[in-house]
C-alpha cells in the first residue's frame, strides 16, 4: 500500500511549501496542520472533498461540523445565488433576521429570543459577558476538554486537574482573566458541588458542550445534565449549553431536545450557518435582553446577521425542519453502523476500544477503559489512532486529523459510503496495529 505523502500528492506538497512563505504554518487555523502536510482543496460535491491533485476522500470531517447538507448542496448554493444579487450585507435591518429569529425560537426548546453573530467564538463570549453582566458575578465553571472558541476567557488547559482555579492556555492571555474561569471535570457531581460550595455566589454560567465533541465525542452520563440543570438553579447561576456543534446536529432542536434538559442560554453555529460563518446567542428573553440596545451588555458587529450566511443558514435549517422525521433517524443510524464496525474489526484485531456516538457523531477512542471525561480520554492510544487516520487517508478517508475532533456525518452519506467506509476501517484498523 502506498505511503501517506502518495495518498496526499506532489501537487499539496508544493502548496504547502508555498503557503508556508506568506500563512503562518501555512493554515489559517491550528487544527488543518496535519502531518506530513494537509492536502489542498480543489473542490467539495456531496459526501466527498477533491484535493488539487485529483484524490478524493470521503469526508467526515466536514468543516469540522457545518455541513450537514453535505458540500455544495443544491439547497444552499440556491439560497446563497439568489441572495447574494440582492445585496452581501446591509448594517441595516432586514426581513430574514426576524424570519430566522422566529424559526429557531420554534425549534430550540430555551430560544425565545437570538443575537446572531459570526461565529461559534463570538457567541460564547457574549453569551458569558450576558451572563455576566445579568448575574453580576464574575466566575464561570467550564469543563475540562471543552473547547467554547478561541478567546481568553475560556481558553484555559483542560485537563490542569479537578476544580482547580485555572491557568492561561496560551501565551498572551493575562491569568487575571482567565482567574474567574474555575475547571471542572465531567460527569462528576461531586466536583460541581464542591465548587459551588465555595463559590457558590460568585458564579455567574456554568458554560458546557453537552456532548463534548471537542475531546473526541464525550456524552453525559444518564442524570449529569439533569443535575446541572437543578443545582445551577438553585444556586442562580446560568446554565449555557454550548450548542455550536450538537445544534441541529443531534436533534433538530439540538442537544437540549435530544437530552430534554431546556438550559438558560444556547450558543450556536456551524449548522447553523449552512456552511457560511454565523453564530448565535439565544436563550430566555428576561437575560437577552441584557444586551445592548436594551440592557448594558455590550455587543455589536458590522456582520452580525450577515444576509448570505442567514440565507444559508435558513436554508439548511428548513430543509432539517421539513426533513426532520427521517434525517435524525437517519443520522444515528449511520453513526451506530459504523461504530459497531469500528468495535468488530478493533475486537477481530484484538485491540481495545471504545466508540462513542450521537446522531450524526462518533468517535473512537483506542483505550480498555470507558471515556467519561478528558482525563479518561488522554489515556488512549493517540499514536494508534493517528495510525489509524493515516491509513485511512491512503485508502480516500478522511477523518479530522486528531483524536480529540469528533467525526461528522451528513445526510448524503449514502449506504455506498457507509459500506466502504466501514471495509476500509476495517482495513485501516489491522494494518495500523501491524505496527503499533
Ligand atoms: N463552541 C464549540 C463547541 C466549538 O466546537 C467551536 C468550534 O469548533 C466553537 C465554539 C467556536 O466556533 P467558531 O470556530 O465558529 O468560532
Amino acid at each position: 500500500m502506498k505511503n501517506v505523502e502518495e495518498a496526499l500528492g506532489e501537487k499539496s506538497k508544493e502548496l504547502f511549501e508555498e503557503a508556508k512563505k506568506y500563512l503562518v504554518g501555512g493554515v489559517n487555523s491550528p487544527v488543518r496542520a496535519m502531518k506530513p502536510y494537509p492536502f489542498f482543496v480543489s473542490h467539495g460535491k456531496g459526501s466527498k472533498i477533491y484535493s488539487v491533485d485529483g484524490k478524493s476522500f470521503i469526508d467526515y470531517c466536514l468543516a469540522y461540523g457545518p455541513l450537514i447538507l453535505g458540500h455544495a448542496n443544491e439547497v444552499i448554493v440556491k439560497a446563497v445565488c439568489e441572495q447574494i444579487k440582492l445585496g452581501s450585507t446591509f448594517g441595516t435591518p432586514h426581513e430574514l433576521e426576524i424570519e430566522f429569529a422566529k424559526k429557531i425560537a420554534s425549534i430550540v426548546p430555551c430560544a425565545e429570543v437570538t443575537r446572531f453573530v459570526n461565529t461559534g467564538t463570538e457567541a460564547t463570549m457574549a453569551a458569558i459577558r450576558l451572563a455576566r453582566g445579568y448575574t453580576k458575578r464574575k466566575k464561570i465553571i467550564k469543563f475540562a476538554g471543552a473547547f467554547h472558541g478561541a478567546h481568553d476567557y475560556v481558553l484555559v488547559k483542560a485537563g490542569s486537574g479537578a476544580t482547580t482555579l485555572s491557568m492561561p492556555d496560551s501565551l498572551g492571555i493575562p491569568e487575571e482573566t482567565t482567574r474567574n474561569t474555575i475547571l471542572a471535570p465531567f460527569n462528576d457531581e461531586h466536583a460541581i458541588e464542591k465548587i459551588i460550595k465555595e463559590h457558590g455566589n460568585e458564579i455567574a454560567c456554568i458554560i458546557l458542550e453537552p456532548i463534548i465533541g471537542n475531546a473526541g465525542c464525550i456524552l453525559p452520563k444518564h442524570g449529569y445534565l439533569e443535575f446541572l440543570r437543578e443545582i445551577s438553579e438553585e444556586h442562580g447561576i446560568l446554565l449555557i449549553f454550548d450548542e455550536v456543534i450538537t445544534g441541529f446536529r443531534v436533534a433538530l432542536g439540538g442537544a437540549q431536545e435530544y437530552y430534554n434538559i431546556i438550559p438558560d442560554l444556547a450558543t450556536l453555529g456551524k449548522i447553523l450557518g449552512g456552511g457560511l460563518p454565523i453564530g448565535a446567542i439565544t436563550g430566555k428573553r428576561e437575560i437577552m435582553e441584557s444586551f445592548a440596545p436594551l440592557g448594558k451588555v455590550y455587543q455589536a458587529g458590522t456582520f452580525n446577521g450577515n444576509p448570505l450566511s442567514l440565507a444559508a443558514g435558513f436554508a439548511c435549517v428548513s430543509y432539517l425542519e421539513k426533513n426532520k422525521s427521517k434525517v435524525y433517524a437517519e443520522l444515528d443510524e449511520k453513526q451506530r453502523k459504523i461504530r459497531k464496525a469500528l468495535e468488530n474489526a478493533a475486537s477481530k484485531a484484538n485491540i481495545d476500544a471504545r466508540t462513542y456516538g450521537a446522531p450524526g457523531m462518533f468517535q473512537i477512542y483506542f483505550s480498555k477503559d470507558e471515556v467519561h471525561d478528558y482525563s479518561s480520554a488522554l489515556k488512549s492510544n493517540t499514536k494508534l489512532f493517528m495510525k489509524f487516520h493515516a491509513e485511512l487517508l491512503k485508502r480516500g478517508i478522511f477523518l479530522p486529523p486528531s483524536q480529540y475532533e469528533c467525526n461528522f456525518i451528513s445526510l448524503v452519506h449514502n449506504n455506498e459510503d457507509i459500506e466502504e467506509t466501514i471495509a476500509k476501517m476495517e482495513e485501516a484498523i489491522k494494518e495500523a496495529n501491524k505496527n503499533n
